[in-house]
Parts: structure tokens; sequence; C-alpha cells
């Protein structure tokens, strides 16, 4: 049996009624494999004998007692028991708070394991946190590992230990081994049946190391092996070669102002391999704020747009939807291609005649939201998908996208799969990468253009914001522009913080009388923004007083100062994203992270972080380990992203080998397939089903 396939619920276990069943079951533990699945937070070395006399102040006790005498102090309820002990070493006390029964077992003279928690008062070595157990040559609980299981409702550890060991008695024979002989042997690894002991029970706490590797590469091979074939299958969706002569790139490139760095170079050359294949294009393109991702894209969708095809390019907010359509229409139009805005603000007369005109393929390229994909909307012919600041987007729309490539297309044959291009200024580890995203390109933009500045970035403690004002009266006196960016759009009754609206009128009459301020934010209409964004980038607008929704994209390169007022509010993506504003051409650029006086650990780790590096990948590494992967992706919500034992950040290696024994278990090698390989055609027919919203894209 694989262990999953242990399908007889807790109640057939001798011991276990309703009530416990009830509990276990809100616990999600349903079966007796459930309850195997249920593997221990930690563990307790009791083999390791740890006597009175090594505590010093405070620390574990792992020894061999005799009881002394009993005592009591206290009067009336809070009566109290006392047992003086001594092992080898030392005397001890152990004060029975509530469990006064314990004079009937631990009788005056007698020996006992103990384990406990102890430290010193008034002088005395003293534990009212221990366990003990009569002193025999084959204890039960003493001298070995002992596992430490999250509890649930009014379980203890005793009961998981307990019926763990029953479960483990009556079925661990049984189990068989759910990776192919040939890989547990090459990799050094446990056994099934083994593991799944010594997970539990180890004999050492290093087996239990061993365990845990076993497990966490069997979880890691399942996972791999369900996005490895789901990524077959894909391939399999097969076009036509493509021979994109890239004439109009090469023609767009010149007409720049600028020569495009090595790395832009080499990424369009990437990516054009990939769109001339006959398998659609998975990529995602990092790099960090302002190197220049953007243009890259436009020229990828340039070399489909002259083979024919139609681009789709998505923005995470209408903002940097309108800015995309405007450098592109700047782009693009001169060489005859047509750029479409589809906008939430546009009235339902002309979205009909932009939707037509998309369905007809009078559009090459059109920009828009996730609203770019809503149901009404056809392509002739969408070859291309390009989604900027991929990690704003949820899992499921990104599906949602690609499926709607598949149902579009006047010729199928044509367009099946469009060619997905991701963009993130927020790099994810690769295996993580591969783990969301199934089996995804990488390429990365590591060079900023030549000529750019760095950022200096200062901390401001609230109260000294007037310095931080007359830096701004400075840059903008000398002809740049700053951004203010606060928390809220409004005050509000609950929270003590400056908002946009506040501050923009404050800071209108009171601070820079002397210069052009304006508000942005969400809740404004959408004329209005465009208006305002327009002012801005033209310079009539100096100081423009917001919200996040300057976080992503905003490209206005006179702009030399970034202020975030209540800046331990925002996370460290936003923050890196909001100073990435700055610093977009040759003028040295400031940014200024005003902060309350109460910080949490997090929201320094943040800031100081922020001041410490303008380096993207350096600071996605660092909100990674503040924040956890489950929250960078939006996946931990949707409870998808759930290893039983592997960690995706932590055992990179183990991952990296089981993903390199699938492919080449997938790739070829008919013969370990053949009849004569039983066990390895058993493990892949009953390998798991991962969830397959889990194991998305291919
Ligand atoms: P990203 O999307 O990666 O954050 P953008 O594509 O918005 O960055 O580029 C930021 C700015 O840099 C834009 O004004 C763009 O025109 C400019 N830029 C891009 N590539 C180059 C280059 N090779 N040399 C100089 N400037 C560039
Ligand atoms: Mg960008």
């Amino acid at each position: 049996m694989f262990l999953r396939e242990l399908r007889d619920g807790v109640s057939t276990l001798r011991g276990i009624g309703k009530t416990t069943q009830g509990t276990l079951e809100s616990a999600g533990i349903f079966t007796v494999a459930d309850l195997l699945l249920h593997f221990p937070r930690g563990y307790e070395d009791r083999k390791t004998s740890i006597p009175f006399a090594q505590i010093g102040d405070s620390g574990v006790a792992n020894t061999v007692i005799r009881v002394v005498e009993h005592e009591f102090f206290g009067f009336g309820a809070k009566r109290t028991l006392k047992i003086r002990v001594k092992d080898d070493t030392s005397d001890a006390a152990l004060v029975c708070f509530g469990r006064s029964f314990l004079s009937r077992a631990l009788v005056p003279g007698r020996l006992f394991f103990l384990y406990g928690q102890f430290s010193r008062r008034y002088g005395e070595l003293q534990s009212s946190s221990f366990e003990t157990e009569p002193f025999s040559e084959s204890p039960s609980q003493f001298n070995g590992v002992i596992p430490i299981y999250q509890l649930t409702g009014r379980l203890t550890q005793n009961f998981f230990r307990k019926f763990v060991t029953r479960v483990l008695e009556q079925y661990g024979q049984e189990l068989e081994d759910e990776l192919p002989e040939y890989v547990v042997q090459k990799h050094g690894l446990l056994d099934k049946r083994t593991a799944v002991r010594e997970i539990h029970f180890p004999l050492k706490m290093e087996t239990a190391g061993h365990a845990r590797r076993a497990l966490a590469f069997e979880e890691l091979y399942h996972l791999q092996l369900a996005i490895k074939r789901k990524a077959v299958k894909a391939q399999t969706v097969t076009r036509e070669k493509r021979n994109l002569a890239g004439d109009s790139a090469k023609l767009l490139i010149k007409r720049l102002s600028f020569s495009l760095t090595a790395d832009q170079e080499r990424v369009v050359e990437e990516i054009k391999t990939d769109l001339e294949k006959n398998t659609p294009m998975t990529r995602l393109l990092q790099g960090d704020v302002g190197c220049g991702k953007t243009l890259v894209a436009l020229l990828s969708a340039a070399m489909m747009i002259d083979a024919g095809y139609q681009v789709a390019l998505m923005a995470p907010t209408e903002l940097l939807g309108r800015q995309h359509a405007e450098s592109a229409a700047q782009l693009l139009e001169p060489a005859g291609m047509s750029v479409a805005l589809l906008s939430g603000g546009v009235g339902s007369e002309s979205r009909r005649h932009l939707l037509t005109a998309m369905s007809l393929g009078k559009v090459d390229l059109i920009v828009g939201t996730h609203s770019l994909f809503s149901a009404d909307i056809c392509y002739m012919n969408l070859g291309m998908v390009i989604v900027d600041e991929q990690h704003r987007f949820g899992v499921l729309q990104r599906i949602a996208l690609v499926q709607k490539g598949n149902r579009n297309g006047v010729d199928a044959t044509v367009s099946t799969n469009p060619d997905l291009l991701l963009m993130t200024a927020t790099p994810i580890p690769r295996s993580l990468a591969l783990t969301i995203f199934g089996d995804l390109d990488i390429s990365t933009i590591r060079t900023m253009p030549p000529g750019r500045k760095p950022i200096t970035t200062h901390l401001a403690k609230i109260g000294n914001e007037a310095k931080v004002y007359e830096w701004v009266r400075r840059e903008v006196g000398n002809g740049h522009q700053a951004y203010f960016v606060y928390p809220l759009i409004e005050q509000s009754d609950k929270l003590d913080l400056k908002s946009a609206k506040s501050m923009e009128s404050y800071l209108r009459s009171e601070i820079f009388a002397e210069f052009t301020l304006a508000l942005i934010h969400s809740r404004l209409p959408e004329e209005e923004k465009r208006e305002t964004m327009r002012g801005f980038q033209n310079g009539s607008i100096q100081i423009l007083i917001a919200t996040s929704v300057v976080e992503v994209g905003v490209n206005v390169p006179n702009a030399t100062c970034m202020v975030i007022e209540h800046a331990e509010r925002f996370g460290l993506s936003s923050l890196h994203q909001m100073r990435g504003r700055v610093g977009r051409a040759e003028y040295p650029s400031y940014a200024f992270l005003v902060f309350s006086e109460d910080l949490g650990e997090d929201a320094r780790n943040r800031l100081v972080a922020m001041k410490d590096t303008t380096d993207g990948f350096v600071i996605a590494e660092k909100d990674l380990s503040i924040r956890g992967p489950g929250e960078l992706t939006g996946l931990q919500q949707s409870g998808k992203f759930k290893l039983n034992i592997a960690d995706i950040l932590s055992d990179t290696d183990l991952l990296f080998a089981a993903r390199k024994e699938v492919i080449h278990l997938l790739g070829q090698d008919p013969g370990l397939l053949s009849p004569a390989h039983s066990q390895v055609r058993k493990v892949l027919q009953r390998a798991p089903p991962f969830a397959d919203d889990f194991v998305e894209g291919g």
C-alpha cells in the first residue's frame, strides 16, 4: 500500500470514540493515513542525560531521580504539593500545582525517569512542568527521542504518541515505497516504511533528519512529476515554427535616442528564440525597477505584430496601463502598428467600437488591466500576452487568460496557446517560480541603463519633516519634481495617520505655496487622474501628492524626490517600487522614509533594508524572509500552497535533485518504462494527484 491509500477511518482504531473522532476530523485527520501524515513539529531528545548539576539558572533536566519526601505549602484550595527529589548530582524540587494526585505515584524512595524544565528559585532548582515514568530497563517515553505534535482541541501529546504507535503497529509493515527503487538508492534515502516510523519515533535525533529528507524528497518528486507531466502536455500543443524577421524591431531600436544595454539585447534574443519555437513560451522577465523591461516587452511585441499577430499587454492598474499605452504608441505607431487602450473609463459606445476593431484584428497591441480578458472580448489572432508586475495578479486570472487565447482565433491552428511573458521587479527564487508556475524560463536584466545615479535613502523620525520639506524645496526650486505618498486617501477616525487629501491642502498652503501641487488617488474620476498625470509628466505640476497608486511603473524621469510618510505602513516591495519612481534619469535622487515612533520589529527591518540597499534582488530576498513565500505570492490564502513536509525555500537542493530525476524519467529512457520495470510504472500510475490548480502553467 501507498501511505495515502490507507483509508480506514480513525474510528476503526481501538480507543477512539465519537468525541475524539470529531476532534481529529476538525483538525483534518479522517483516516489512519492522515494520522501518520500528522508529522511531529519537533522532538525532545530524552536520550542524552542532563543531570541537575548541569543546569545553571534554568534549563532542561533529563535524569533518573529518587523521591526523597513530600511537603505541602499554602493553605486551603491553594495547598500545593512539593516533592523533594535527588539525582546522582544534586537536589531539586517538583512543584505540583493542581496535581496533588502525584503524591500517590511518586512514592518516596522509588526511582523515576524525569524530564522537565527547571529554574533556580530561592536557591533551589524547581520545576512545575515535568514528566515522569517509573524507572525500568525498557522505558516507553524515556531514553529515546520523543515526538512533539501540533495539538488540537483536548488531544494531548500522549494521545498522538499512543495512536500513531498503534497505527504503525497495525499498518506499518504494509507501507510501500512511492519512489522508484533506483531513485531511493541513488540518493541514499530511507525506505518509506523506515522513514515513516523514524519521522515519528526516531532512534536518534539524526535519524529524524534522515526521515525528513526522504519524505521531503518524495513529496517534491511527486510535485515535480505532476508539474512536468502537465508541462509535457502543454509542450504537445504545437504550432508551426515561426520565423520572426524582427525587421521592425531593429528599426525601432535604431530610432531610439539611446542604445539597448547588453542585458536588454540578450533578453530580446532569448524571447525571440522562444517565440520562434513550435511550443508556447512561458517566460518570466525579471529586473529591477527602471531597468527597462517595458522596452524589451514592446520590442518583442513588435516582432509578433510584424508576423501578423495581436499582442495584449496587461498592467496592474489603469494608471500604468495608460502610461504603457502612451509609450507603446510613441514607439510603435510611427512603424505603422496600431495601439489601443481598453480603459474602464470609456463609454459603452466607444468600448463596443474598440471591441469590434480588436475582433477584426485592426488593433495590433491592446493595453489594459485584467479586464482585457473579460468574457465579452474577442481577439482575432492573439499571439502573445505580456503581463506587467505579475505578482499582483491572481493565479486564476493568469490561467483564464491563457485559456482565452485557446478559445479565440479565427484560425485555431495559428493561434492556440498565446506566448506568455511575465514581467516583475520583485524577483522570486527559481525554486519558488518553478513550483508556482510549473515550467518557467527566466530572463534577468541585471544592469541599469548607463548614467543612472544611485538613489540616496534617508530615514526620518516623525517630527523631523521640516528638514525633508526643505530638501524637497531645494530640488523642486532647481527644476525637478517630487512625490509625496501617504497610506490613506482621507483622514480616518480610527487611524491617527496623515492622509493624502489633508496633506495636500496643508503642503499647498503652509509649505510649498510657491509651487504647483496636485492630488492623485484611486477614487478620483479617470478623467481627472489622466489630466493630473499628464500635468506631472509635462512638468506643469511640480509636486504630486499621492497614495500608493504611484507604486508601480509610473515613469517621470525628472522627478528626484520621493517622500513616503508613515513608511512603516507599507510592505518592502511597495517601498522599493515607490522609491523606483525616482532615479530614473541622470540626476541624483532621494527617497525620504518618514516613520512613526512605535515601530514593530518587521517594520524596523523593512526600513533598515531600504536604507541599506537599492538592489531589488536583495530586497526581494529580505521580503521573502520577513513575509514568507505564501504571503508574497498570495497563494497562502487560497490554501493551495501547502506541502506537508517539504519547504520550497529551504529544501531547494532536494527540489532540484527531485526535478532532475523526474526530467530524466519522463524525458526518455523507454527502458525504465518498460514492463520489466513494473515498480517504476506503479509509482507513475499511482502518483498522488497534486491539485490541478496547485500545478499551474506548463
Ligand atoms: P521597468 O519597466 O523595467 O521598471 P522601464 O521600462 O519603465 O523600466 O524603463 C525606465 C526608463 O528607462 C524609461 O524611461 C525607458 O525609456 C528608459 N530606458 C530603457 N532602456 C534604456 C536604455 N537602454 N538606455 C537608456 N534608457 C533606457
Ligand atoms: Mg515597469
